[in-house]
């Protein structure tokens, strides 16, 4: 059985009222916008500061950030229902602050870097991004080859990342880069770069399937600070990985909210539309479509649930966090396929929500690990044994 407590709860039931209320209105603005591919930005400023200021009346920031920093510190069994209520509308919105880099700097950050970063960030007044991937290392990130050098009072960064999201309006950035001459993870150190270093070039930006940007930078000779390394020098693989497992988690739970939004238009259509005089929800085909459909959606929800009680609990979830990742990703993908199909010429509009969030459901098959990856991943500690 699924328990969540009193609190997660009502907080699940006024983040859903915020989406009927605010953000979907905005999807007819949101999908004309990213049709006509501007810089990425779907929402006006003004319609971006009132999300801000009503999500903030609501109570609605700094839900799982810790309470010695003005949060709410809750569970990850509350966000996995905060995230599964935002993932029902296209309208890009994230309540602040976003959750993995907290998590990170929450780890691993000094008391001064908690000050400097963690504490505007929790408060919305920052972005920040994560920057790992590299021209020849993104599904294997203990590839990555960007290089930190000590320098007389401090380090030097050099090297080049690419597919990073949000890097131009980031106020800061968390780059992975290697010191020494370890292999693979050894070495690994993760360091906070801020926007507007000298060094740090952001070259070009990337437009992405799924409505996004993502850009290509370089850091050349870029000068840091001896207090910008985030967590021990070379032990920087496992607050990246804790990172990852919050970014999957979320992303789990965003496709559940996408397949319930995309089962919901599907059934309506199927209800309404004749052919071949009879309503289309009397078809087998569609019919298996919709069972199978909401069959996985329920196993999502289950999976989803015992993952974020085991990560409440302390326990080291990689192998669940791998497993829902792939599950609801890939599930998100085939309800808005089979809606859009279901659809016919009507599913092909990108004025439909569908489109968007198919676009949506196709890279996250891809970023944070791309499922093929994650499968193997499973399946090593499955054979292994290493459970
Ligand atoms: C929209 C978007 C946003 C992103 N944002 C960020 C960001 O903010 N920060 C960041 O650091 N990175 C980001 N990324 C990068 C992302 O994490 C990588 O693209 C991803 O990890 C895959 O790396 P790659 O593209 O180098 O593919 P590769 O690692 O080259 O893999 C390519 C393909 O090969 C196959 N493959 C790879 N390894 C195996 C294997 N072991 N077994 C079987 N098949 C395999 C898979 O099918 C895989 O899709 C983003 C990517 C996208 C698409």
């Amino acid at each position: 059985m699924m328990v969540v407590d009193e609190e997660s709860r009502l907080i699940r039931e006024t983040v859903r009222r915020f989406v009927e209320r605010e953000l979907m209105p905005l999807e007819a603005h949101v999908a004309k916008q990213q049709v006509a591919g501007d810089d990425g930005s779907a929402l006006t400023n003004a319609q971006y500061k009132h999300l801000r200021v009503v999500s903030k009346e609501l109570g609605l920031w700094g839900l799982d950030a810790p309470e010695a920093l003005g949060g709410f510190d809750l569970p990850a069994v509350a966000m996995a229902g905060v995230a599964q209520e935002l993932g029902r509308t296209i309208t890009p919105f994230v309540l602040p602050p976003d959750t993995p880099n907290l998590k990170m700097l929450d780890a691993v950050g000094t008391p001064e870097q908690r000050e400097r970063h963690l504490k505007p960030y929790i408060e919305g007044r920052t972005v920040s991004c994560m920057a790992i991937s590299e021209p020849g290392a993104g599904g294997d990130p203990a590839g990555i080859r960007t290089r930190a050098e000590r320098t007389a009072d401090g380090w030097a960064l050099n090297g080049r990342k690419i597919w990073i999201t949000n890097a131009e309006k980031s106020d800061f950035m968390i780059a992975m880069a290697r010191v020494g001459e370890g292999k693979r993870q050894e070495g690994v150190t993760a360091f906070i770069v801020e926007q507007g270093t000298p060094g740090l070039i952001i070259e070009r930006s990337i437009p992405m399937v799924g409505d996004t940007l993502t850009y290509e930078l370089v850091f050349d000779n870029c000068r840091l600070p001896e207090g910008a390394v985030l967590g021990e020098i070379g032990a920087g693989y496992a607050p990246m990985q804790l990172r990852l497992i919050s970014r999957r988690m979320e992303m789990a739970s965003t496709c559940v909210g996408m397949t319930e939004r995309a089962l919901d238009i599907l059934c309506e259509h199927a209800r309404q539309r004749v052919t071949f005089g009879a309503p289309l929800a009397d078809r087998q085909a569609i019919q298996w479509w919709v069972a199978d459909l909401a069959t996985r959606l329920h196993a999502a929800r289950l999976m989803i649930h015992d993952a974020a009680e085991k990560l409440d609990r302390g326990e080291d979830i990689r192998h669940e966090a791998s497993m829902v990742k792939v599950y609801a990703t890939e599930l998100a993908y085939d309800a808005c396929d089979h809606a859009m199909q279901t659809l016919g010429a009507l599913g092909m509009t990108k004025e439909s929500p569908l489109f968007h969030m198919w676009g949506r459901a196709r890279i996250m098959r891809i970023y944070e690990g791309p499922s093929e990856v994650h499968r193997q991943a499973v399946a090593r500690r499955v054979l292994g044994g290493r459970r």
